[in-house]
């Protein structure tokens, strides 16, 4: 059977920590979107890691950590990342990348950070990782699938066909050095000594581990609200983020996936540009941010500061639906342990009208939070690993939060690690 392990906000919910809990009793864990423009942060008894490109699953002995075919590979990091988790301690993981799986090509990093230059303060904030070069490349039809690696010929061919588009851009639009095809040639022979022992046909072995009644997880990277279709459109990322995607980007049947668990912390953070409704700013903010995830809301990629906010609802009962939520795994909750009063976003007003329902972009940009404020329960709620044993103030948070989204929550993480989880009944 197949679990998925997705975002419901803007990423940064904590599903690293989720999934490495949950992959205790896993047997593949999955990447299926995304590349290394986030990361997850993880803490067990290795050390803290921030992963961007393996599945969090890495660190236990019995999982094969699979990168599908729906990832925007960088070769480098994932080699770089396998050698600095190996440095560390941890087992030398088994690995598989799919075959169909493109490449982040070297000037998908540059036309990133080009064409945010270029934009200037019309930016989108992008992590200037390649990521959005990559997937237009892809749906354009010229990118290049890690199999391809493989026939040399018909890759040197391809290089000087893609260079001529990509040069003319160089020339023209960004006033930058031009490609040359044969060091990336080169450059590509390297990377394919490096991916070669774990390349395999991920959807075949996928299908074969089912039919022997192993245990998947898929890993979504980043939330709902930055899914291209369904999230806060054009400040979304480039690769849907929806756990149904995950049956494209791992090559799985679509009626596999019986859970999925969607993360939502206890408040808002986000990165990058574009509507937040529930966001807060100065030293409320400071405060928030300081206190937050493990060590900071500060991104794992990028080191940027997060943007804050209360809780919203609106957009985590938007999140958890599209998703298709069986369980919320509520996290951070201990965080908010400081706070007298702690407001929650239950509506957005738009035009002077209160809505529940998550607008689409133009309407999102005009939206007033509707806050409700709750009591906290200025107590630490570490250690504790029984629900009845919350503070009552928590658990009626948690409650409240449950029945303005309407799906149940069924795990509350009250630290980041893999310990630190209590579980509700549905
Ligand atoms: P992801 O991308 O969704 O995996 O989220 P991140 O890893 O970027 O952010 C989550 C941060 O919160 C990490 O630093 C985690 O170690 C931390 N974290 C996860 N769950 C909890 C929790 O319940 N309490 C606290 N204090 N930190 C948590």
């Amino acid at each position: 059977m197949v679990k998925a392990v997705v975002g419901a906000n803007w990423g940064d919910e904590g599903k690293g920590k989720i999934t490495d809990m949950m992959s205790e009793h896993a047997d593949i864990i999955v990447r299926f979107q995304g590349g290394a423009n986030a990361g997850h942060t993880i803490v067990n008894n290795y050390g803290k890691f921030a992963l961007h490109t393996l599945p969090s699953g890495v660190f236990y002995s019995h999982t094969t950590s699979v990168i599908g075919n729906g990832v925007a590979l960088n070769i480098p990091i994932l080699s770089e990342e396998i050698h600095s988790i190996v440095e560390k301690g941890v087992p030398m993981p088994k690995i598989l990348v799919s075959d169909r799986a493109q490449m982040v090509m070297p000037y998908h990093i540059l036309f990133d950070q080009y064409e945010e230059e270029r934009l200037g303060g019309r930016s989108f904030g992008s992590t200037k990782s390649g990521i959005a070069p990559f997937y237009s490349d892809k749906y354009a039809k010229i990118g290049f699938q890690v199999n391809e690696l493989f026939d040399e010929n018909a890759l040197k061919e391809k290089l000087v066909r893609v260079c001529e588009t990509k040069n003319i851009l160089l020339e023209h639009l960004y006033h930058k050095p031009l490609l040359n095809p044969d060091e990336l040639f080169d450059e590509l022979m390297k990377w394919k000594e490096m991916i070669a022992p774990f390349v395999c046909d991920v959807s075949n072995f996928l299908w074969n581990a089912l039919k022997e009644g192993k245990e998947i997880l898929l890993e979504g990277q980043l939330g709902t609200l930055k899914d291209p279709d369904h999230g806060i459109y054009p400040m979304v990322t480039s690769s849907s983020t929806l756990a149904g995607y995950g049956a494209v980007g791992a090559g799985l049947p679509p009626y596999e996936i019986k859970q999925v668990v969607t993360v939502s912390k206890a408040y808002s953070s986000a990165v990058g540009a574009g509507a937040f409704v529930s966001e807060i700013f100065g030293d409320e903010a400071d405060e928030l941010r300081r206190r937050g995830g493990d060590g900071g809301e500060f991104g794992a990629t990028t080191g940027r500061p997060r943007r804050m906010g209360w809780y919203d609802c609106v957009a985590s009962k938007y999140g958890c639906r599209l998703q298709g939520t069986t369980d919320v795994a509520f996290t951070v909750l201990d965080v908010l342990g400081y706070l007298d009063e702690i407001p929650v976003c239950v509506g957005y007003e738009i035009d002077g009208e209160v809505t529940t329902e998550f607008p689409v972009t133009g309407l999102l940009e005009k939206a007033k939070p509707v806050l409700e404020i709750l009591p906290g329960w200025k107590q630490d709620i570490r250690g504790i690993k029984k629900y009845e044993d919350l503070p009552e103030n928590c658990r009626n948070y948690v409650e409240f939060i449950e029945k303005q989204i309407g799906f149940p929550i069924t795990m509350v993480s009250n630290g980041p690690g893999r310990d630190d989880i209590i579980f509700r009944e549905k």
